[in-house]
């Protein structure tokens, strides 16, 4: 599997979950990639050491989403590490669950710096190291995009934000041949999210598949937008999500 080999990726997110395993199977498909974390330094390692088994570089930077100078560090040091980038993932995410009524405003502007300041300003920062045939991927959700459930509005709000970054940066890249799509995922079994919540039962009953996904569900979604094969796909977005919307 080598239809990315050449190709530098950038997973923001990347020690654990969706981000993780997105990583991995870049590097599978032949990319070097870096990752970043905000607290899992060891689990970022053994992302690397993963990446590094598929016998491509990998490199793990702690750079807070939050945080718009960490951002800029991340991505000159990406670029200089991989010498150069040209897929960029927005993974990093964070989930705050409650009704509008209740919410604290630390809450919402965690949301909304990590899950929207942060994707646009890690954008910012890559945009200008992409060349033809670069790719931006974000990561939405399928709550935002299709079912908007009572005590997620405001994380929905923060992935209702990623369609029209990807839309809009579609447009604004678009003539340098860059490509930019959006992959929503459903019900995902990760830490965010686990198969054995109080509510995962019903999140299984309101799909189509009966079941949950895997991050590695994403991560081929993410590595088909990603491919050259995709090059004619921009300014859309992939559901993942077995049939939650459907
Ligand atoms: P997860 O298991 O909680 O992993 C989150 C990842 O993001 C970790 O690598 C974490 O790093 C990183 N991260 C969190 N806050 C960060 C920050 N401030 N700065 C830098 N990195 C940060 O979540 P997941 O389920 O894999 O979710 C990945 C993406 O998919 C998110 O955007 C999420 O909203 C989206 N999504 C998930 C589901 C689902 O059902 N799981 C459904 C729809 C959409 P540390 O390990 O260092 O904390």
């Amino acid at each position: 599997m080598t239809e990315l080999a050449g190709k530098r990726a950038l997973v923001t997110g990347g020690s654990r979950g969706i981000g993780a395993a997105i990583a991995s199977l870049l590097a599978e498909k032949g990319a070097d990639v870096a990752i970043s974390y905000e607290n899992s330094a060891e689990r970022a390692a053994g992302v690397v050491a993963q990446i590094e088994k598929a016998g491509r570089k990998g490199l793990a930077f702690q750079a807070d989403s939050a945080d718009p100078a960490a951002l800029k560090r991340l991505v000159a040091e990406t670029a200089e590490g991989l010498g150069g980038i040209d897929i960029l993932v927005n993974n990093a995410g964070i989930a705050r669950y409650g009704p509008v009524a209740d919410l604290d405003l630390a809450d919402v502007d965690a949301l909304l710096d990590v899950n929207v300041r942060g994707a646009v300003l890690v954008s910012q920062a890559v945009i200008p190291h992409l060349g033809a045939g670069g790719r931006i991927i974000l990561i939405g959700s399928s709550l935002a995009d299709r079912m908007v459930a009572p005590n997620v509005t405001m994380y929905s709000i923060t992935k209702s934000a990623q369609i029209a970054l990807t839309r809009g940066l579609a447009r604004e890249l678009g003539p340098r041949d860059i490509t930019v799509n959006l992959v929503n995922p459903g019900a995902t079994d990760t830490e965010m999210n686990p198969a054995d919540s109080d509510h995962a039962d019903m999140l299984r009953e309101m799909s189509a598949l009966g079941r949950y996904g895997t991050a590695e569900d994403i991560a081929a979604a993410v590595a088909f937008l990603a491919s050259p094969a995709a090059k004619q796909i921009t300014g859309t977005s992939l559901t993942v999500d077995g049939g939650l919307n459907s």
